[in-house]
């Protein structure tokens, strides 16, 4: 679907939020933090935005973000877990601002982390950098994922198949998906006013996942080492514009 630019304002607006929220828990993340207290920095700059929470009540899911340690992938829900010195966190975030929405994650080291938790970390931003590159009007949505996947795999990393990222608006998640891999497919021609969550996850080994008992959490079916990256990203006159940064 192709936005407005009164809608791409407000989308603005909900991206603005997200990047508040992302710079908001970077700050307290350090070895002994819970990752419900993360949770609560987050909902504070909710609150103080008046911007409601598209994860919270999301199919039922408990919290405002999603907190995701070591060899879990995705969709971790924040609690008692205690960060220690040497995990990584993937903090996933998202706003609604005047019924639009923003979604974006990051990944972190909790104090000193091992080189291929760093190397990792770095590949991963890197890669969707290389995505976003491709969001340009006439290109096709799928060369986004064939760009992840050439960064991730020169890495020795391998790109997750089972979570992709998806086109956004007055919902979170709208069609189309996004791969983060070649689909074997070119997929839609990309116009300006498309607004799309690119967001790799990247693990150290296998792409294959489990969930645990609690419903939400993905992990890495291997229990090495997974980061996620994302951002909100329209297709403008002037090449990929990123809502989720400040
Ligand atoms: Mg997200
Ligand atoms: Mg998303």
């Amino acid at each position: 679907m192709r936005r407005s630019a009164d809608e791409l304002a407000k989308m603005r607006k909900a991206g603005r939020v997200v990047a508040e929220i992302h710079e908001a828990t970077r700050a307290v993340i350090r070895p002994g933090v819970t990752t419900a207290e993360i949770n609560e920095v987050a909902a504070d700059v909710l609150a103080n935005r008046g911007a409601r929470s598209n994860f919270l009540n999301y199919h039922g899911f408990p919290a405002v973000i999603c907190t995701s340690p070591n060899d879990m992938i995705v969709h971790g829900i924040p609690g008692d877990y205690v960060l220690r010195e040497g995990d990584i966190l993937s903090v996933d975030c998202g706003a609604i601002v005047e019924g639009y929405h923003g979604d974006a994650a990051y990944t972190v080291g909790v104090g000193e982390i091992s080189d291929v938790a760093r190397r990792l970390i770095e590949v991963t931003e890197r890669s969707l950098w290389a995505g976003i590159d491709q969001l340009v009007a006439g290109n096709r949505l799928h060369e986004v994922g064939r760009a992840v996947q050439k960064v991730a795999e020169a890495a020795g990393f391998s790109v997750v198949r089972e979570y992709v990222g998806h086109a956004i608006g007055t919902a979170m998640h709208e069609s189309p998906q996004v791969p983060n891999y070649w689909p074997g497919t070119p997929g839609p021609t990309l116009k300006t006013g498309m607004v799309f969550a690119v967001e790799p996850m990247v693990n150290v080994g296998t792409f294959d996942t489990y969930m645990l008992d609690d419903g939400w959490s993905v992990m890495t079916a291997d229990g090495k080492l997974s980061a996620h990256f994302e951002h909100t990203i329209a297709v403008t006159d002037n090449g990929p514009e990123v809502f989720t940064v400040l």
